[in-house]
């Protein structure tokens, strides 16, 4: 990744560059803007180091290869100038025309700090506003939040959190509203990277360590994809595609998978000519490789709301699920750039397209036009993260987390130390067990104890996959869920009514004593942890009582005795009784007595509650357990 595109180019350069993307682009007017701004912002720096002049170049370069156009261009270059210079309004006006300084003064932070009882977000309110009048506004907007993000280290540690919270909480929904996903993917990755730094070094290097395998499977998928097409007669380019860190992270989150679970790390992408051609392609792809059921997304018949379109669809290629994705090439540039792609078409068509992509900011924008700006931001991030919910810790840092998580998820998400001595919670300031659900929004305080450890018992709900490896590693916990299920029995009626096979299910990954919970079907008893959501769900005259079996292992027992009749019978119908088998009984006379040695089949638990029994046998001396 790139700090800076547009590094080193000269002004020529740079519009060139500017005119390869946008060929009827005013170039005199963009070299103007250009040494306007070097000029105004001459001498000052970065944190980085670097010039200033630097980062409004680089934002106008990302605006120019969104193909917008000559105005948003300029914009870009003169973004900071009413913020940071001392040039007037009057002066950009004049020299640049009203659109540009409207789209300036949008881009601009206008409300001092002092004035409001949250600047942050007024300002953003206020931004909201200007995008729905003129959706360049935002554009211009990510542009330089996306630079600010790469540039990000440079700045204390206390504002790299604050800036990847506010971007992660607001513009990176934004950018996914209106399609924009290339700078949304980036945007992501930058997140988590400083959000989250522990669990994005550890993905880094996961992904690394795999990168040579993954990318010599993606090879071989898409030379026989490119041979397959081709035999169809279909015009097509084939590439692998890299799923993004965040996405992978929510992936893992979502479906509570380990990376090693995660199979679509990377992906097959089809470009055709024409909508036909997909589903020609996609019939191609599906009368050879075998697809997955629940697998097919048509979002060319039914775009996304943001006008995403594609085929999705996941084969088994070689035993291995591979995702697939089918659009044309419009559908793809639209994919990457979303709502700047549709900047380009004609006045009329743009109207409808745009009507549509900005029509939910105008919508939460009215709904809302009598709250706080701090109402209109909270309930703009409710409308935009749905399957996820998102925690704060005592300082304010958001963390993202799957539904239903736990504060032990959450230690575990903001520290491993957090959660290898995690003790109590607190949520919202009160007391609340371990495996408490927790809800977005609320404020989750871990309370640790140098003395405390992970639990075993955490594994039983836990919802993320960090957590669950964490536990495992630090409570020694080895090897894989448990496959077999001849260990687990149903309880003794239904075992013996109806011999209906037990079927161990995946969603809760079962290991050796887990508390269980079976449902009954037709065919077989499925078998969940009772902790599983979907164990939760089963109706109650479906459930079935399943238990392990216990694991009994051989015993020797030394039982001293006199020698009277009927004694054998009192030993061992105390020891059935028990449920404990007796394998083999030798006898010894020993002095005046007898000495009698068993090799018996129980569990430790089952001999300390008998041992006392016998012990109380008649005519009984001593009991020794070997
Ligand atoms: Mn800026």
């Amino acid at each position: 990744m790139q700090e800076l595109m547009s590094e080193g180019l000269e002004k020529e350069e740079f519009l060139d560059v500017v005119l390869s993307y946008n060929s009827n682009a005013d170039i005199k007017k963009i070299g103007a803007a250009y040494d306007f701004a070097k000029t105004a912002h001459e001498g000052q720096k970065r944190e980085s180091g670097r010039d200033f002049f630097m980062h409004v170049k680089e934002c106008a370069y990302l605006i120019a290869t969104m193909k917008l156009d000559t105005e948003a261009i300029c914009a870009a270059l003169l973004h900071d100038i009413l913020e940071d210079t001392k040039t007037k309004p009057e002066v950009i006006e004049k020299k640049f025309g009203k659109e540009v300084l409207q789209l300036v003064q949008g881009v601009t932070k206008e409300i001092s700090s002092k004035a409001m009882r949250n600047p942050r977000a007024e300002n953003l309110r206020k931004m909201l506003l200007a995008t729905a009048k003129d959706v360049r506004v935002i554009m211009i907007k990510l542009a330089d939040r996306l630079h600010n993000m790469r540039t990000l280290k440079y700045l204390p540690v206390q504002s790299q959190k604050e800036i990847a919270k506010e971007t992660l909480e607001i513009y990176v929904p934004i950018a996914y509203k209106l399609g924009m996903y290339r700078i949304k993917s980036e945007l992501e990755d930058l997140c988590l990277k400083h959000l989250q730094p522990e669990i994005y070094q550890q993905l880094k290097q996961k992904i690394v360590k795999k990168k040579m395998k993954r990318e010599k499977d993606v090879n071989r998928i898409i030379i026989a994809v490119r041979k397959l097409l081709g035999e169809e007669g279909i015009d097509s380019k084939v590439y692998g595609r890299a799923k993004n860190f965040y996405a992978i992270y929510k992936k893992m989150m979502k479906k509570s998978l380990k990376f090693e679970e995660i199979r679509d790390l990377s992906a097959v992408r089809i470009i055709v000519k024409t909508p036909e051609d997909c589903y020609k392609a996609l019939n191609a792809i599906h009368s050879k490789w075998q697809p997955i059921t629940n697998g097919f997304d048509d979002y060319i018949k039914n775009p996304k709301p943001n006008l995403y379109q594609s085929l999705h669809t996941e084969i088994l290629f070689n035993k291995k699920t591979v995702e697939v994705q089918i659009r044309t090439h419009e559908m793809h540039h639209v994919a990457e750039e979303g709502i700047a792609a549709h900047w380009q078409y004609k006045e009329t068509e743009r109207d409808k397209k745009f009507d549509r992509k900005i029509g939910w900011l105008k919508q939460i924008l009215d709904w809302r036009s009598a709250e706080t700006a701090q109402d209109l931001v909270e309930s703009f991030k409710i409308d935009i993260f749905k399957d996820e919910i998102y925690v704060v810790t005592p300082k304010g840092d958001p963390i993202p987390l799957p539904e239903k998580s736990t504060p032990v998820d959450f230690a575990y998400a903001v520290h491993t130390e957090i959660g290898d001595f995690c003790k109590a919670a607190k949520i919202n300031g009160k007391i609340q067990s371990l495996d408490y659900e927790l809800k977005s929004g609320d404020v989750v305080e871990i309370i640790t104890a140098k003395n405390a450890k992970p639990s075993r018992q955490w594994l039983q709900f836990v919802k993320t996959s960090f957590a669950r490896e964490k536990i495992r590693k630090a409570a020694g916990i080895k090897g894989e869920p448990t496959k077999k299920v001849k260990d687990i029995t149903t309880t003794k009626n239904m075992a013996s009514k109806e011999k209906l096979p037990l079927r161990l299910q995946k969603c809760c990954y079962i290991r050796q004593g887990d508390l269980l919970l079976g449902q009954k079907t037709k065919e077989a008893i499925l078998v969940h942890s009772k902790y599983c959501d979907v164990a939760k769900r089963i109706p109650q005259n479906k459930k079935v009582k399943i238990g392990w079996i216990e694991q009994k292992h051989k015993k020797q027992l030394e039982i001293e005795l006199k020698d009277e009749t009927g004694i054998f019978a009192d030993i061992l119908s105390t020891l059935t009784s028990d449920d404990i088998k007796v394998n083999t009984i030798n006898t010894k006379s020993a002095k005046n007595n007898l000495r009698m040695m068993l090799q018996i089949s129980t569990n430790d638990e089952q001999l300390e509650k008998t041992m006392p029994k016998l012990k109380r046998v008649k005519n009984v001396i001593s009991v020794k357990a070997t």
